[in-house]
């Protein structure tokens, strides 16, 4: 049998097409409505697919992952919204463990306890989780000759910086100053927040697999988090998420 594969999923459209032209031997198959992308980068068994926006959406491509192709691990990018204090456009979030901001089963379980799971934090493969931190590092040092000096300037990227701890994640696009202030309040030690993360966390640690989720952040969840949205994941994060897992593949035994 061929080797069980990497996964890497990404929640938007942008961010697959940066990272298919580095596939090798690659071939496309569907299962469920949806295209997997099969190959190998960097001489690793990889399968590249589309989550798509939410957590269905993520919960069901990694389910699909795991089952249809025997993924090994699963790493997911994207964007997030920066919440933690520092955390900026342009800034990279490794996260450490994940969390659903929306999900409240009180008062029968606490806020934000996964009543099957009995924890409200998912946590990402350590190791995993480390290399692409030093991938990212590594990505953000060389952020001037990724983007050019044009791209940063245009959305006032001074200096990106790697961060690593929680992010967390619901069903809904966080674009208000009073949005973002409430979760800050709710969850003060959360980095970031995006829309998948932590249901792709669930779903690996129910099949025992290890996974890890990267994000560039796109906005500061605030009232202008929809300003330049989509020409910042064509110009910066689809960049940064190529460049991040071409550096952790090509460096990963
Ligand atoms: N306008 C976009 C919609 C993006 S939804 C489109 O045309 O498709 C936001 C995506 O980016 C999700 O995948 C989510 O994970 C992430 N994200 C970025 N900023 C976010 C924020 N402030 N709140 C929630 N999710 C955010």
């Amino acid at each position: 049998m061929a080797d069980a594969p990497l996964a890497i999923v990404s929640a938007m459209e942008q961010e697959l097409r940066a990272l298919l032209p580095l596939l090798q031997r690659p071939r496309t198959v569907q299962r469920a409505g949806r295209n997997f992308h099969l190959g190998e980068l960097h001489g690793h068994a990889v399968v590249l697919a589309l989550s798509g926006i939410g957590k269905v959406a993520a919960a069901s491509t990694a389910t699909l992952m795991l089952h249809s192709f025997q993924a090994r691990a699963l790493v997911f990018t994207g964007v997030a919204g920066g919440l933690g204090s520092g955390v900026n456009v342009g800034d990279v979030v490794v996260a450490r463990h994940l969390l659903q901001h929306d999900l409240d089963v009180s008062p029968l379980f606490p806020r934000f306890v996964v009543p099957s799971s009995a924890r409200s934090h998912f946590e990402a493969d350590a190791d995993l989780a480390d290399a692409l931190a030093a991938a990212a590092q590594r990505c953000l040092d060389g952020a001037d000759a990724l983007l050019g000096a044009a791209t940063l300037n245009t959305f006032g990227i001074a200096q990106a910086r790697l961060h690593r701890g929680l992010i967390v994640s619901g069903d809904r696009f966080v674009s208000s100053a009073a949005h973002s202030a409430e979760l800050r309040a709710l969850l003060p030690e959360a980095l970031a927040v995006e829309m998948e993360g932590a249901a792709v966390a669930q779903v690996c640690a129910d099949a025992g697999v290890p996974c890890a989720v990267v994000r560039c952040v796109s906005d500061r969840a605030d009232d202008s988090a929809h300003v330049d949205f989509s020409r910042f994941v064509d110009a910066v994060a689809s960049a940064y998420t190529a460049a991040i897992v071409n550096d952790w593949l090509q460096r990963s035994a």
